[in-house]
C-alpha cells in the first residue's frame, strides 16, 4: 500500500531556478526509501517539504491518500531526525524524547512507558536524567532517532542522521536504523544522504537526484530503483559514476566499424576492441530515464564503462576471453588487506583495477575487461548497453 505520493512536486526559492523539478514517486508502507545526490542537489528540500517546513510551489503531496500541501507541519504524522540532532540543550534525555508526547497531550502513564521503551529500544535507559552536553556524538543522535520513534508517525525522514558520527558508530547506528525499520512496519522512511555507501546497504529503493551542475537536468531524478539495479543497470553515466567505490571506469571511445555481427570500437588510446553487436542493440536497461532507444551508427562518439572489479589480470578469470585485452603500466596500488586496488593511467584519467593477485608498480600487465559487465554510453552519457 502506499503511503506517501510526490506528484510533479516542484520547488523554487526566490533565485526562481526549481530546486525541486517535476518530481513523481511513492513510497510504500514499510518500504525504506533513500533519497542519494551529491550536496547541493535538494536532498534536505525534499525533506523539508514532506515535513511541512517549506512551501510546495507546484504539485501535490499526499500522505496515505489525503493531500497535504498545506496541513501544518504538526498535523503531519511524520517525524524527522536532522543531521544536527536539534535537541533542546536545556532538557534531560528524558524530556527530550518525550517532548512530542507532551505537545500531543499523552497521558503521563502511556508517556512514560513510551519513553522508557524507546530509551530501552536505543540503549538509553541508563542516560534519562542527563543533558545533551553530556553525551557523545552517537549517543545524541540516538536520543533524536527515540524522540522520533516515541511519536510513531506514520512516516520517518531522516537527513543525513550519520554524518556526524565516525566511521565505526556510522556503521554501527546504520545497522541499528535498518532493524528499527524492520520493527515499524507501518511507517515507511525517507532517508536522505550524499553517501552512496548507506544508500546501497540500508534502501529498498533509491532515488539518485542529479547534481545542481547540468540546468537541463537541475532538481531532477537521475533514476529509481533498488541498489544493484542502479550498480548493475545504470541509465546513465551520472548513475554509474555516483554508484560504486571506487567508481566505475570510463573509455572514450568511437565506433570504428560494422561487420555482421562483429562491431569493432576504437579507444581513443588507439586500441581496437571487438563487441558482439548485441552489445550495441537498445538497452535494457531499466530505468525512467528519457532515453530513447537507437544503434549506434559507424563514427559515433561512445564511452565504455567497466568497474574496477570487471577488469582481470589473466584471460582465465575473463569469461569473454581476450577480446577485450588492454596492457599497461602499474603506476600505483593500494593495498586493503582482502584486496588490491591497482591504478593504470588512460589518457588524463585514472583506471582502476580491483585485484586478489601480488602485482608491482611499473609492471606492464595486461588487463582484460569482462564483456559481461561492459557498459556503454552516447555522447550525452546515456545508457545504450548494459552488458
Ligand atoms: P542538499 O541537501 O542536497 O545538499 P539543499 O536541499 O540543502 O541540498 O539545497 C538545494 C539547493 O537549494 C541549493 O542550491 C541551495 O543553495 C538552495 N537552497 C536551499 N535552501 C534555500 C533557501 N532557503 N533559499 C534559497 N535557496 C536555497
Ligand atoms: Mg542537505
Amino acid at each position: 500500500m502506499i503511503n506517501l505520493e510526490f506528484d510533479a512536486i516542484e520547488k523554487s526559492y526566490d533565485t526562481g531556478l526549481p530546486v525541486i523539478r517535476d518530481l513523481s514517486l511513492d513510497i510504500k508502507r514499510n518500504e525504506f526509501c533513500v533519497i542519494v545526490g551529491p550536496s547541493g542537489c535538494g536532498k534536505s528540500t525534499l525533506l523539508r517539504l514532506v515535513a511541512g517546513l517549506e512551501d510546495i510551489t507546484g504539485g501535490e503531496l499526499r500522505l496515505d491518500g489525503k493531500r497535504i500541501n498545506e496541513l501544518p507541519p504538526g498535523k503531519r504524522d511524520v517525524a524527522m531526525v536532522f543531521q544536527s540532532y536539534a535537541l533542546f540543550p536545556h532538557m534531560t534525555v528524558y524530556d527530550n524524547i518525550a517532548f512530542g508526547l507532551r505537545l500531543l497531550k499523552t497521558q503521563t502513564a502511556v508517556l512514560d512507558a513510551k519513553v522508557r521503551a524507546a530509551a530501552q529500544t536505543l540503549q538509553l535507559s541508563e542516560l534519562l536524567q542527563r543533558h545533551p552536553r553530556d553525551l557523545s556524538g552517537g549517543q545524541r543522535q540516538r536520543v533524536a532517532i527515540a524522540r522520533a520513534i516515541v511519536r510513531e508517525p506514520s512516516l520517518f525522514l531522516f537527513d543525513e542522521p550519520l554524518s556526524n558520527l565516525d566511521a565505526a558508530l556510522r556503521v554501527k547506528t546504520r545497522f541499528e536504523l535498518a532493524k528499527l525499520h524492520r520493527q515499524f512496519e507501518q511507517a515507511a522512511t525517507l532517508y536522505v544522504t550524499h553517501d552512496q555507501v548507506e544508500a546501497m546497504t540500508l534502501a529498498d529503493k533509491i532515488v539518485l537526484l542529479h547534481t545542481g551542475a547540468d540546468i537541463q537536468t537541475y532538481g531532477s531524478v537521475a533514476q529509481v530503483g533498488a541498489p544493484l539495479d542502479l550498480y548493475h543497470r545504470p541509465a546513465s553515466r551520472f548513475v554509474a559514476s555516483f554508484i560504486g567505490s571506487p567508481g566505475m571506469n570510463f573509455l572514450p571511445a568511437r565506433l570504428e566499424q560494422q561487420n555482421g555481427e562483429q562491431w569493432t570500437v576504437r579507444l581513443d588510446t588507439g586500441e581496437l576492441l571487438a563487441l558482439a553487436a548485441h552489445k550495441l542493440s537498445p538497452t535494457h536497461a531499466s530505468s525512467n530515464h528519457a532515453s530513447p532507444n537507437h544503434t549506434p551508427q559507424v563514427g559515433q562518439f561512445l564511452t565504455l564503462g567497466i568497474r574496477p572489479e570487471h577488469v582481470y589480470l589473466s584471460a582465465q578469470e575473463s569469461r569473454t576471453g581476450d577480446q577485450l585485452c588492454l596492457t599497461r603500466e602499474l603506476s600505483w596500488q593500494e593495498r586493503l588487506g582482502d584486496s588490491s586496488s591497482l591504478y593504470f593511467e588512460h589518457q588524463n584519467d585514472l583506471l582502476i583495477v580491483k585485484t586478489h593477485s601480488t602485482v608491482s608498480v611499473g609492471q606492464r600487465l595486461p588487463l582484460y575487461l569482462d564483456g559481461l559487465h561492459l557498459h556503454v554510453f552516447d555522447r550525452a552519457g546515456r545508457c545504450i548497453s548494459n552488458g
